[in-house]
């Protein structure tokens, strides 16, 4: 039969999230926040169903999203960017990635990734028939290999994939780090895909530093973004690709061919919302920033190895110390069923070879929730 399909595989968030329900567990699985963005933008999307435009917005997505992009670039980051012809609104992050190696990508060209990587790069590079040449940053300080990434740069290397902050490490790329990239990928003629989309959600007075602003890389780069993560909206699945015009333009038109457009609804109640005041944008990590506090300390206590995290919805800890057997795999398992506490594996994020020993936990969730999360693990310990 030709009807065998086995090129796909269900995502571990939501195997996890599958696994919650069922058990009744906390859910600190999947990477989403339990209290929705502000009411403000909430009621401008409302408004905006009402009396519409309910119809086709225009394939770049709606003139004041697509300036409000730009405006937000050059307000965070001093990035000069042309609303009409390097801004295009997508649905969520995730198409705004299809729509890049779509448009980027022939088959057999060299794409570098770095491990741990977000879940959907790796089915989306090899069915776009990109080859992944995979880097790696380290537990447990998660500092980049600075030699095996030189050594992934070749001849045949088209783009580098890379997610700054970081998930599911929670790592935030040093200047230094961020420079070297910016070298090679000058030196090997080679784009970067960014994916920025916790841009915004940064702790301890760490601040985003975008790879597009290196030396050589404005004209190089794309960069995306999500206003799910920026507005605590994950459902709304709206994102945002700014990128020069030589690079926008293809993507704009594997875009056509994917969803060719987002809710105008949506895009603009997102309008609005990234011109809002800076302490919106600061608030908004003061609170993760706390919840990550609280979250880790508990955790400490509980044994649990916890990693730095300078930024994102995640934790990672080392299980090792707990001294349960089994991989990271078998202790989500044991964790969701038996403490009705669901986290990810972080083995999930390899290719192969992954490190057996580390879980992240979400902790965008009210302290209530974190607290009982921390209770059930204590009784199960
Ligand atoms: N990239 C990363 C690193 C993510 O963690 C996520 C999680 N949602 C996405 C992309 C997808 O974003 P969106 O929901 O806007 O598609
Ligand atoms: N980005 C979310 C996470 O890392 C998951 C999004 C999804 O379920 N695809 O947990």
């Amino acid at each position: 039969t030709n009807l065998v399909f086995t090129g796909l595989e269900t995502t571990i968030f939501e195997t996890m999230s599958r696994l919650a329900n069922e058990h009744g567990a906390v859910n600190l699985g999947q990477g989403f926040p339990d209290v929705d963005g502000p009411e403000d933008v909430r009621r401008v999307a409302a408004e905006a169903f009402i009396s519409g435009p309910n119809q086709y917005p225009p394939m770049l997505g709606l003139p004041e999203l697509r300036q409000a992009v730009a405006d937000s670039a050059s307000r965070f980051y001093g990035l000069d960017v042309d609303w009409k012809s390097e801004v295009m609104v997508t649905s969520g992050a995730t198409e705004a990635l299809a729509d890049c190696l779509l448009a980027l990508m022939e088959p057999g060209d060299e794409v570098i990734l770095i491990e741990p990587l977000y879940d959907c790069y790796l089915p989306m590079v090899r069915r776009t028939g990109g080859i992944p040449v995979r880097v790696r940053v380290t537990p447990p300080t998660w500092s980049l290999d600075l030699e095996a990434l030189e050594k992934a740069f070749t001849e045949n290397t088209k783009a580098i994939l890379i997610n700054n902050p970081m998930n599911p490490a929670g790592k935030v790329f040093t200047e230094a780090e961020l420079a070297r990239i910016a070298e090679l990928c000058v030196e090997y003629d080679v784009f970067a895909i960014c994916d920025e989309v916790y841009e915004h959600l940064l702790f301890d007075g760490v601040k985003h530093r975008p790879l597009m602003s290196f030396p050589g890389m404005r004209e190089r780069t794309v960069r995306i973004g999500s206003a799910g993560k920026t507005f605590s909206f994950t459902g709304w699945k709206v994102g945002y690709v700014t990128g020069a015009a030589k690079l926008l333009d293809p993507i704009a038109k594997a875009h056509q061919y994917v969803t060719f457009t987002t809710p105008p609804g949506l895009q603009k109640a997102v309008a609005y919302g990234l011109q809002k005041d800076d302490s919106y944008f600061t608030g908004l990590a003061a609170d993760l920033q706390a919840k990550r506090d609280f979250f880790a300390a508990g955790l400490e206590e509980l044994g649990f190895g916890v990693l730095p995290c300078e930024g994102t919805y995640f934790l990672t800890c080392d299980v090792a110390p707990l001294g349960i057997k089994g991989t990271d795999v078998d202790i989500c398992r044991r964790m969701v069923t038996e403490a009705g506490v669901a986290a990810v594996p972080v083995s999930a994020f390899y290719i192969t070879d992954a490190p057996p020993n580390y879980v992240r936990f979400c902790f965008c969730k009210r302290d209530e929730v974190l607290s009982e999360a921390l209770d059930r693990l204590r009784a199960w310990l």
